[in-house]
């Protein structure tokens, strides 16, 4: 079926639907049985078993595999064979969870952020999500909204839709509702047609839905939607990186351990047996000190991080948002809905020269009530509960308080056209059947509807406007402003007939000016807590509105947005002035501006620039149809998730649920929380690397005892996975909103992360080495040189393995002391530590000591190796304290 060159009473019929009434519940349910859901089919989810075999990919698993081929079949040693593999399933069963973790989390955030449509349905108009629509249903287009399945469009009021991601063509195409003659039309001029996948730029619509999901024109382009890795971010491909050459490094090292290990070793003793006891030795010391698990683990925090976001009603929709979200240095907020409560009500009307407060009478044909009702886009359902944009239904409510019959008026004077609200003129208009003319009402931004006055009315009396006339009437624009309200003028004439195209230079010329309605939007009550708190966070809050400049500083500076400018009376500036900069003076002093008022959608891109250019990161909250450059242009683009257009949320990193500007202040903190918490997971892991490898290596250094391979591999186990992954759910730290931004060329080895990794990891060595020389002089074994060897190794074994998970302690504070109140109060963390305690004393149950090759310690020795566990914490603790005093942190 083609349908544009079908009537629409045809395709009603064809698709069994009334565009009055829509489809009925029961039989949409049935299609969306019969069709399926709305959307690309994506790739097929591997199932676990697949994904469990994936692991034995892994380079460092297949490198296990054949050392314990090498132990079991060459070296005869079976027991080592068997830990070996056990260590193996148990990583590949470990990768299989931390995959399917964070799959799971990506598969939720997108879950969250399903677009959605407007339907008739039943006779009501509902917001349903996307993927629910099916052949059939009658949905409504405006500005700003993605089309939600291929449609055939019923209405189209000055309807402009962007098609690029079909046709490649990127100007937006003007469509229209009537039927086109040709049965063959190619895609791009099927004007009366709109597809899945393009976007609404202007005007408002209506269609019958023909196709959905993979039925669509972009379904039958995309038979699978490419699913990019959207769990890369940048800082993890920094890690990968890393991990890369930190592999070199340690696989170095390894080679160096087996070659000295074989040269050291007695001659007569140098055998096939030593050479590969000394091979799986490097083997396993490489796996326990590469951190191969680094990048899954930060992957898995910040999913987790998203989670917790989402409880605060901050919905991220790119995982890189996380980590720069806790570095923004400067908040883009707009004004209305976000830092007030976009709740209008009306409190002033000024006509025929006076302000009329909002219960003073106003008569039934007084033009400014007119253009209030007339050039306004609320629907009034049955009941009376108005939908709409706030500030229009602000006036049909005043208009109902009145008294006034607003449905038989809408009846009466018929809209024939109209010219939409645009955010770049700030004004919109209708033009409507009055008798045998036409009344033009027209409402918008008071500056930008005096310049297209002409007249004036006054008592009935229309007369040239005099420029006296003009000034009165700012003059009580300003006075409203400098109240809060939010101003909108009003203004008419008369046509005799319609407009052949209707647009802003004719229809919005040679007005009447009728009046000015100024209404209240209160703060969010939140809202100037939040702004303190960014503040003390060292967060500069920046609002942009499109409202008028005195309203915007009056309500700037009951938030305190206005006190953090370096000169409150330069403060404030215009759209118009912004122009005017040269780029260069704006990027020098951008700091000096706390209000942008009456900006334009380009403006905004030129902020967020502008403090680019200083380095700063930026986040910008933006809900319109061309907000999604500057969305995209700032480090954090963040939409809006209750008045937000579908444009403007596909082009954020983040939706606020809420629409609320604490919530950006809160998912701050949690930014700041997830970062410091991927640190501490890296502080932690690779101090104990480098604690691993600098045992081992001055043991065969200096000719020691060397840690057997299965007790590097169980070590690996135990403290590799579980502690790491506890750090990172670790709560919010106490000051952690008292510090200053971290800086944009921070990383996650900035902040003293990276020299306490080596100090930490060579003090770890140190106690371990030294764990084994006090196991030669102390113990039941003092007579027997074999054992008291054998007592020292399995001391150093039990030291390495126990002093890691002390040490997960001191990285749970990266520079404060962990002798605090809160420090119990991670329960994963517990429990992860506990876990880990019992499964590395588990060596030293009587039946397990052969396997592992160790001996049973007496009282005495393990009182020394947990001493070394203590030792570890005071030290740090020391090192901190000194750090602190310095001054450092
Ligand atoms: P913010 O950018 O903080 O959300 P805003 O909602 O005032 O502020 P816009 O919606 O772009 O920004 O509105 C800009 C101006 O356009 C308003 O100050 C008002 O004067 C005018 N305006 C807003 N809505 C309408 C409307 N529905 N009809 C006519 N004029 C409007």
């Amino acid at each position: 079926m083609k349908y544009y060159d079908e009537n629409i009473p045809d395709v009603e019929k064809d698709l069994e639907t009334s565009l009055k009434t829509g489809l009925s519940n029961e039989e949409a349910k049935k299609r969306l049985e019969k069709y399926g859901e709305n959307a690309l089919a994506s790739k097929k989810k591997r199932s676990m078993v697949a994904r469990f075999f994936d692991q034995f990919k892994d380079f460092m698993i297949i490198v296990l595999i054949i050392a314990a081929i090498v132990s079991g079949i060459v070296a005869q040693e079976w027991t080592d064979a068997a830990i070996i593999m056990i260590v193996v399933l148990i990583n590949a069963l470990l990768g299989t969870f931390q995959e399917a973790k964070s799959e799971a989390a990506i598969d939720a955030l997108k879950e969250m952020s399903t677009p959605s449509a407007h339907v008739r349905r039943n006779n009501v108009i509902l917001e349903i999500p996307s993927t629910e629509i099916v052949p059939g249903d009658v949905v409504l287009l405006e500005a700003g909204d993605v089309i939600p399945a291929d449609m055939r469009l019923t209405v189209a009021k000055s309807l402009k839709i962007e098609e690029s991601a079909l046709t490649g063509e990127s100007v937006p195409v003007d469509k229209s509702s009537e039927t086109l003659p040709d049965s063959e039309v190619a895609l791009g001029d099927r004007i009366n047609m709109a597809y899945a996948n393009t976007s609404v730029t202007y005007g408002r619509g209506e269609g019958i839905v023909t196709a959905t999901g993979m039925n669509t024109e972009v379904g039958k382009i995309a038979t699978m939607l490419n699913n990019a890795d959207e769990t890369d971010t940048p800082l993890k491909r920094n890690l990968n990186q890393l991990g890369k050459t930190l592999t070199i490094m340690i696989l170095a090292i390894c080679a160096i351990v087996f070659i000295v290990g074989v040269l050291k070793a007695n001659p007569a003793e140098r055998n096939s047996t030593l050479m590969i006891n000394m091979f799986l030795v490097a083997v396993s010391l490489a796996v326990a000190a590469i951190p191969e698990g680094l990048p899954a683990i930060v992957t898995i925090i910040l999913a987790l991080g998203t989670q917790t976001m989402a409880k605060h009603k901050a919905i991220v929709r790119k995982l890189p948002a996380v980590e720069t979200l806790g570095a923004t240095d400067i908040i883009c907020s707009d004004k209305t809905g976000t830092l007030t409560q976009n709740q209008m009500t009306v409190e002033k009307v000024y006509y025929n020269g006076v302000v009329h407060s909002e219960d003073q009478e106003i008569s039934e044909d007084n033009p400014a009530l007119l253009s209030m009702i007339l050039a306004n886009d609320t629907q009034i359902e049955e009941g009376g509960r108005l939908l709409g944009d706030p500030t229009e239904t602000a006036l049909i409510q005043y208009a109902f308080d009145e008294n006034i019959d607003v449905q038989e008026l809408l009846q009466k004077d018929k809209r024939i056209q109209e010219v939409p609200f645009d955010s770049v003129r700030k004004l919109m208009s209708t033009v409507n059947k009055f008798g045998d003319k036409y009344y033009v009402a027209v409402k918008g931004a008071p500056d930008e509807l005096l310049k297209r006055v002409t007249s004036v009315e006054i008592n009935g009396q229309v007369s040239p406007i005099t420029d006296e006339q003009k000034q009165d009437i700012l003059a009580a624009n300003k006075d409203m402003a400098q109240n809060a309200l939010r101003v909108l003028g009003l203004a008419y004439k008369y046509v005799n007939k319609p407009y052949d195209d209707p647009t802003t230079d004719n229809v919005e010329q040679d007005l009447i000016f009728a009046g000015l309605v100024g209404m209240i939007d209160p703060e969010r009550p939140e809202a100037k807590a939040a702004v303190a708190e960014a503040k003390r966070a060292g967060i500069r809050t920046v609002m942009i509105t499109g409202d008028h400049q005195i309203t915007a500083a009056a309500i700037a500076s009951r938030l305190g947005i206005l006190q953090e400018s370096p000169d409150k009376n330069k403060a404030v500036i215009t759209g118009a002035e912004l122009d005017k900069l040269s780029d260069d003076y704006f990027i020098k002093h951008v700091s000096d501006y706390s209000v942008y008022a009456r900006v334009s959608p380009e403006n905004k891109v030129r902020i967020v620039k502008a403090w680019q250019a200083n380095d700063k990161i930026v986040a910008m909250t933006g809900d319109g149809v061309n907000d999604a450059p500057s969305l995209k242009q700032a480090d954090i683009g963040i939409g809006m998730g209750i008045t937000g257009t579908e444009v403007s949320k596909g082009a954020s990193d983040m939706v606020l649920a809420d629409d609320n500007f604490a919530t950006i202040v809160e998912a701050v903190k949690q930014g700041r929380k997830v970062f410091s918490n991927i640190q501490k997971a890296i502080l932690y892991l690779m101090s104990c690397n480098v604690g691993e490898v600098l045992t081992v290596f001055m043991m065969t250094m200096l000719g020691w005892d060397i840690l057997e391979p299965v007790q590097l591999l169980w070590i690996n186990l135990v403290t590799d996975t579980l502690p790491a992954i506890a750090l990172g759910v670790e709560p919010v730290e106490d000051g952690i909103m008292d510090r200053k931004p971290r800086g944009k060329k921070s990383n996650f080895f900035s902040g003293g992360v990276a020299s306490s990794i080596i100090y930490q990891g060579i003090l770890e060595g140190v106690l371990v080495l030294g764990a084994y020389q006090f196991g030669l002089h102390v113990g039941p074994h003092i007579n027997n040189p074999q054992l008291q060897h054998g007592d020292a190794l399995t001391m150093a074994f039990l030291t390495l393995g126990l002093i890691q998970l002390f040490h997960a302690f001191n990285s749970k504070y990266i520079h404060q002391s962990i002798f605090r109140k809160h420090t119990f109060s991670n329960k994963w963390f517990n429990g992860a530590i506990l876990i880990a305690a019992v499964i590395m004393a588990f060596v030293e149950l009587p039946f397990m000591t052969k396997l592992f090759d160790v001996t049973e310690l007496d009282p005495i020795q393990w009182l020394v190796v947990l001493c070394a566990g203590v030792l570890m914490i005071l030290i740090v603790e020391l090192v901190k304290l000194v750090q602190r005093s310095m001054g450092k942190r």
